[in-house]
């Protein structure tokens, strides 16, 4: 058994990783997520003229004012996520907890950063039960992980390790490092040139393991990243 791996992570930085997340779902998403929490942590009063208005309504009208202690604040356009933030920022950590549990699909708990005593959040991430199938999802099916760009420090460290088979694939132009190209062609791959199906298996392995970008060494990011993106790794709950 895996010692459980946790992380604390303040206030703020618990509220980025929630816009985060929601931010990357589908307008229908958002609101299939959003709509019961915001019932959940908020007495809504919503009005329109004199009527009121129920929050599933919401994503229909050009905007709306949400009336919440004692003051009323209009939302134009509708951002759902912007106004959940909001709402959510008035209440205490103890919320931001069960929300960010929910929204990140993992247990969290409010805590003191052990050295500063500010106030956060400890979460059990569980990436201690992540496990690499080597199905090869994520290096075919999701183009961003092989048409992206990468940071300065993946390129140092290849120019470092002298892997001029890597840099002949990533074309600098204006600051941005983007990969992969063909260096016949200088034109952007199709499918990623390092992943190799193992014969007469269905694995794969990426070529460059040691040295891949670091968008790729750090894939999944979270439970929710994994869970959002079709991998595997984790086991179903
Ligand atoms: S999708 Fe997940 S399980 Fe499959 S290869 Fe990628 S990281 Fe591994
Ligand atoms: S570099 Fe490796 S890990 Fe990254 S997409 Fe290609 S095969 Fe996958």
């Amino acid at each position: 058994m895996h010692k459980k791996h946790l992380k604390f992570v303040l206030i703020t930085e618990a509220f980025a990783e929630i816009k985060n997340t929601l931010d990357m779902q589908s307008e229908l998403k958002k609101r299939e997520e959003i709509e019961p929490l915001l019932r959940r942590i908020e007495d809504l009063q919503i009005r329109k003229g004199t009527r009121k208005v129920h929050p599933l309504e919401l994503v229909r009208r050009n905007g709306l004012w949400i009336k919440s202690h004692g003051s009323e604040k209009f939302y134009y356009g509708i951002d759902l996520v912007e106004l959940f933030l909001d709402l959510l920022s008035s209440k205490p950590a103890e919320t931001v907890s069960e929300v960010y549990s929910e929204i990140q699909c993992v247990k969290a708990s409010v805590a003191k950063h052990p050295k500063t005593g500010a106030t956060g959040l400890l979460i059990e991430t569980e990436m201690e039960k992540f496990k690499c199938l080597k199905c090869g999802h994520c290096c075919l099916n999701l183009s961003d992980a092989y048409q992206t760009s990468v940071p300065d420090s993946d390129v140092k460290r290849w120019k470092r390790e002298q892997r001029f088979d890597i840099l002949e694939r990533v074309d600098t132009f204006a600051g941005i490092n983007d990969i992969w190209i063909s260096p016949k062609t200088g034109e952007a791959v199709s499918r990623c040139p390092w992943l190799r199906k193992l014969p007469k298996k269905s694995k794969y392995i990426c070529r460059i393991h040691e040295t891949k970008p670091e968008h790729c060494r750090n894939f999944p990011k979270s439970k929710r990243h994994a869970l959002d993106n079709g991998c595997k790794g984790f086991p179903a709950d």
